[in-house]
């Protein structure tokens, strides 16, 4: 709360705007729902006291620290940005004692420029939108020392929304991650190693408003303890976004011994692939989930070249997804930097695919090969068991 000259008392609020959803027609009711629900999951530990919705806006009254419930939101897809706001009742003198104090706040963080922008979807308010910016324009000038208009490049915009309930009034807005609120969109299978690109493909679909459920294959010993520790880090990163990850690590290594001694050396990383597909799609069967979602782009390694994700994809009926198959290296790195995995990322520890790489991978598998190849190789058995003994991590 802020207390003025005039004792005039400013409440606080965060104001949430989401883009996308706004234009799903008759599902946007329950778009918006799921959105307060992911955002009332984010600031679990705030004291929230309510939230109320105008088109397009939310708004979250709480108790507590604003500019880190802010940040908070920074992560929840579906929003475009988030400002710190204050309201005011329905009256020139309320938003002028707002706008001064906005401005005030804005002058002791440097600022000297600055512009209003009024939008006024309350048309029974009887100012209209420009006379409104001018009034507060000049009552700020007069209010606030040090500084000066600038309609063309301000340093600061004041933002004034003129609603049915109240006005609200700010200057800083935070971007939001825009997309889907997660949920809305289904539940997908992630294939997560500990490398930088699946991280990345995990993020992006969960960016669409999907649920994303982790498998990692871990083949201990080849691939040490500190391998799946970075896994489980990378979920943490993940479930800053997401709130939290449930993590399937499916022992791998007999079956990838089995490969390594009997199938043919330059298939292993596409018989491999094959093999964490079938497995990938059973987990999907127990989670009711409708599609795989790998970190594989297009040519950046032999097994995936187009023939080889033919080849890996060949195994499974459900659909994969594969975010990032039009990067290059250097825009998924720059994205992961962004997300906050890539440092997790680059942990030197092996990856299983890393520990028996062949030595002249296929870049042009034939389907009827590697099936061929594989006849002898598919230990129903194995596979089970490998599903079986899964374990299971909860992060949140
Ligand atoms: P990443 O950086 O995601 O590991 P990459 O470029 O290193 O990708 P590969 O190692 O060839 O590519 O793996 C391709 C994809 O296969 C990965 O993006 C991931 O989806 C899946 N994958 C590979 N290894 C594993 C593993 N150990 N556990 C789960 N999924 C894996
Ligand atoms: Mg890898």
């Amino acid at each position: 709360m802020f207390f003025c000259e005039d004792v005039i008392v400013v409440p606080e609020l965060i104001l949430a705007r989401y883009g996308e959803i706004g234009l799903k027609g008759r599902n946007r009711r329950a778009f918006e729902e799921k959105l307060i629900l992911n955002m009332q999951a984010a600031l679990t530990d705030f004291a929230v006291e309510r939230i109320e919705r105008e088109y397009g806006r939310i708004y979250i009254y709480l108790n507590g620290d604003m500019e880190a419930a802010c940040q908070r939101l920074t992560r929840v897809f579906g929003l475009v940005g988030v400002s710190p706001t204050l309201s005011a009742d329905l009256n020139l003198p309320q938003i002028k004692t707002a706008a001064v104090v906005a401005l005030k706040e804005a002058r002791q963080e440097g600022y000297t420029t600055f512009k209003v922008e009024t939008r006024r979807p309350n048309k029974s308010f009887l100012l209209k939108s420009p006379e409104v910016s001018r009034e507060l324009g000049a009552h700020i000038l007069r209010s606030v020392s040090g500084l000066s208009v600038d309609v063309h490049q301000p340093q600061v915009t004041l933002q004034v929304e003129i609603r049915e309930r109240a006005a609200y009034i700010y200057w800083r807005s935070l971007p939001g991650p825009g997309g889907l609120p997660i949920g809305v969109s289904g539940r997908v299978v992630l294939l997560l190693s500990g490398g930088i690109d699946s991280p990345v493909a995990g993020w992006m679909t969960m960016k669409r408003g999907v649920e994303v459920i982790p498998v990692y294959f871990h083949s201990f010993p080849f691939t040490s303890d500190r391998a799946k520790e970075k896994v489980v880090d990378l979920c943490r990163v993940l479930a800053r976004y997401s709130g939290s990850i449930k993590l399937y690590v499916i022992p791998f290594t007999e079956i990838q011994k089995k490969l390594h001694k009997d199938g043919p050396d330059e298939l292993l990383t596409i018989l491999m692939r094959r093999m964490m597909m079938r497995i990938a799609e059973q987990i999907a069967q127990k989670e009711k989930a409708i599609a795989l979602v790998t970190g594989e782009s297009v040519g950046q390694v032999a097994s995936q070249t187009l023939p080889s994700l033919a080849a890996t994809g060949a195994v499974v009926t459900l659909p994969i997804l594969r975010p990032l198959v039009a990067l290059d290296k250097e825009e998924i790195i720059s994205r992961a930097i962004h997300i906050g995995t890539y440092d997790i990322s680059i942990r030197p520890y092996e990856d299983c695919c890393t520990v028996f790489v062949p030595r002249h991978p296929q870049t042009r598998p034939i389907l009827t090969k590697v099936e061929k190849a594989e006849q002898d190789l598919i230990a129903t058995e194995l596979l089970e068991r490998a599903v079986q003994e899964a374990e299971i991590i909860s992060i949140t």
